[in-house]
């Protein structure tokens, strides 16, 4: 982490044609899946590669965290006007698209705690503030609050749950801690924050408080923010508590676009949204609760960085919550941009990255618009020379995602029918905190970013894919069984926090999703601005720059492959694996006469006809119009018409986000779910559920070969 900074400096070499120079993608030539003849395919890579800019990436950073700019406030319109702009003048067909969703402003959130003898212990939230910033002095940043969250006046005792996590409950149920009635206070990380929420309420809590433990990503990490790029102790994370694992998307319209013009009779009740009160704190405002609480001491690794022993609770402390949600239909804003495909109109290549932000949202989300700012610049010199893509490429800004990716799934449910033919999705989000890429992907997408990242240098020397994997970031307790392939750059797979959600998830689109990372401790709090991107994300915004390049080459050689590289081969690996893992868990869990062989056999079944596709894709002769078709149809193949049992917007049989983790992929819910709930029948019906998507897959490679 030190060396981070010394190292972009001195090896960053600022003319970078000769960077790439030394990297000429002729090199590479012969074997890139997807071209028969990748030379003039390599001439307008070596274009693009040279037009994205580091300190322009720096300028439209700078202009779009000059305000705090939630979603549907006049100054996210204003981002939208911005990005629209460049868009423009990039040559692209630009539209902004406005849908209405049901989304809440925070009028009051008050928290009060009192001693048993009445004397206030803590009156907050305290607004946001640290020496040497004035980020969080600015009247236009909202007060700390979570999207979704209920309204109301309760008053209850207070019990701590750790991270919120299914097992932290479990270990409360078996200290026979009765929630009923019970303010939880519980510390952000290991799971998406909705889940936290959503356990609690499931047990009869009557509000949440969620603080950042310094343990987490503060003090006890490194220095804070002003000094280095931890949380400072008035730093809050805001954020969304809908129950995304059920859907995502406006909570009114699920299943159908919110478009202004939708009569009310077609909403919903939500069935997306917690009732009971969220609120989210800086460590400054827990700590007085947390000190005051009594009862047990915590089992010792629910002990966090606050200089004092935690006590489960409850006693010793009492919590009044205030919570007014101001919840209307609001105004959002999509900024879409089309370039018409040559070849292939109908059969498109969306890329994104969401807009809104919680405050100025420098990292998150303006790192990636940046960088897709600067793909969308080299894309219009390539456009300006004569360039046309053979597939319609469509870059998009997503509004409102803070509040639960709603202007990207109201663009997909929107646009359902045409996706059915998006060859793919291109995330960006997170773009930059720091210097260490990571990816994640479908199966059939995971060699096609590691090809992509061949082609681009990284400010450190060599390539981004070399630098990726040599680096060697801890390991993740929560990595997929896909993560780490032998001597391969890890990559993960897609769960839910950011837009490809509803690309995957609902209408089958194959999704990738990318960022480089480092310390970031300030994640949805005021201090996520300009001055902390470059004090310790990006000084030199060279991996903006970076950024950049990966996402719009991901772009441009999706849009341009005579055949559609996605490896199918791969895809059956794994899928193999995740049921060989589901069927030792079935047996840890007795639930050992669970038939896997028809799923299993299915899956040998998809290896086969993969092994041939891919035969087929490397000949490359023949109808390849027709080949494409069938490759691209395999990925949709993976749904099923019903949807996962008690959730049937997520279609997919092979990736979900966990009903219990929120953001990490759960690997073939539907059977894995069950077999967690310790339910045989479930498990078994799918099973068969999963074997005829599978099934449905190896028949498509099966004509993609003909
Ligand atoms: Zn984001």
């Amino acid at each position: 982490m030190t060396l981070r900074k010394p190292l972009s400096t001195l090896f960053f070499c600022a003319a970078l044609p000769l960077v790439f120079a030394l990297l000429p993608a002729q090199s590479q030539a012969p074997s890139v899946p997807g071209y028969r003849d990748f030379t003039a395919e390599a001439k307008v890579e070596d274009q693009f590669l040279a037009v994205p800019n580091a300190k322009m990436a720096g300028e439209e950073l700078k202009i779009l965290t000059v305000e705090p700019h939630v979603a549907a406030t006049p100054e996210d319109y204003k981002t939208a006007l911005y990005v629209a702009e460049k868009f423009r003048a990039a040559g692209l067909e630009t539209q902004i698209v406005p849908y209405r969703v049901l989304i809440n402003y925070p009028k009051t959130e008050q928290v009060t705690a009192y001693a048993p003898d009445g004397k206030v212990l803590m009156s907050g939230p305290t607004p946001e503030h640290v020496e040497g910033d004035p980020a969080g002095e600015n009247p236009r940043v909202v007060m700390p609050f979570n999207g979704s969250s209920g309204s109301g006046n309760v008053t209850g005792e207070v019990v701590y749950a750790n991270y919120g996590r299914l097992e932290d409950f479990k270990e409360l149920d078996t200290q026979h801690v009765d929630l009923h009635g019970k303010i939880v206070i519980c510390r952000y990380g290991q799971n998406f924050r909705g889940v936290k929420v959503y356990l609690a309420e499931q047990r009869g809590a009557a509000g949440v408080l969620i603080y950042s433990d310094p343990q987490d990503d503060g003090y006890v990490k490194g220095d804070a923010w002003p000094i280095g790029p931890w949380r400072p102790e008035m730093g809050v994370q805001r954020g969304s508590v809908q129950y995304l694992f059920r859907y995502s998307g406006d909570p009114e319209t699920p299943g159908v676009a919110s478009t202004p013009d939708l009569p009310d009779s077609a909403r919903v009740t939500p069935q997306n949204q917690p009732h009971i009160i969220s609120i989210p704190l800086s460590y400054h405002d827990a700590a007085p609760i947390l000190q005051a609480l009594k009862g047990p001491s915590v089992p010792q690794d629910w002990q966090g960085g606050l200089p004092f022993r935690y006590h489960v609770g409850p006693g010793g402390v009492t919590v009044h919550l205030d919570s007014d949600q101001d919840y209307q239909r609001r105004l959002i804003w999509d900024v879409i941009g089309k370039i018409p495909g040559s070849q292939y109109p109908d059969d498109w290549v969306v890329t994104g990255n969401h807009r809104d932000a919680w405050v100025y949202g420098a990292v998150d989300p303006s790192s990636g618009t940046a960088a897709m700012l600067e793909a969308v610049h080299g894309v219009g010199v390539l456009l300006r020379s004569g360039w046309r893509p053979k597939r319609t490429i469509v870059f998009c800004s997503w509004d409102a995602e803070e509040y639960g990716l709603m202007g990207s799934t109201e663009w997909v449910e929107q646009n359902e029918q045409q996706l059915q033919r998006a060859v793919a999705y291109f995330n960006v989000d997170v773009a930059v905190s720091g210097p260490n890429f990571e990816a994640s992907a479908v199966p059939s997408l995971k060699d096609f970013v590691r090809d992509v990242t061949k082609s681009v240098p990284s400010p450190l020397g060599s390539t981004v894919y070399e630098q990726w994997k040599n680096s060697h970031p801890p390991e993740n307790e929560h990595d997929s069984p896909g993560m780490n392939v032998p001597n391969e750059a890890r990559m993960g797979d897609l769960g839910s926090g950011s837009d490809y959600t509803a690309f995957l998830q609902h209408a089958g689109v194959p999704s990738t999703d990318i960022g480089s990372e480092g310390p970031y401790g300030v994640y949805h709090s005021a201090f996520d601005d300009f001055a902390w991107f470059k004090q310790n994300a990006d000084p030199d915004f060279v991996y903006l720059q970076e950024m950049a390049r990966v996402l719009g080459l991901e772009t441009v050689r999706m849009a341009d492959a005579d055949v559609l590289p996605y490896d199918y081969v791969a895809y059956a690996q794994e899928i193999g694996a995740y049921l060989s893992t589901a069927k030792r868990k079935a047996a840890d869990n007795g639930l050992g006469s669970l038939d896997f062989a028809p799923a299993q056999a299915a899956a040998a079944r998809m290896l086969t006809a993969a092994a041939q596709a891919q035969a087929a894709q490397t000949a490359a002769t023949g109808d390849l119009a027709r080949l494409n078709t069938f490759l691209r149809q395999t990925e949709t193949a993976f749904l099923s018409p019903e949807g996962l049992p008690k959730r049937p917007w997520y279609k997919h049989t092979v990736y979900a986000p966990g009903e219990y983790t929120g953001y990490a992929a759960v690997v073939i819910p539907g059977v894995n779910e069950a077999i967690d709930a310790h339910e045989a029948a479930r498990a078994q019906q799918q099973l068969a559920v999963l074997a005829q998507a599978i099934d449905n897959a190896a028949q498509c490679l099966k004509k993609a070969q003909l």
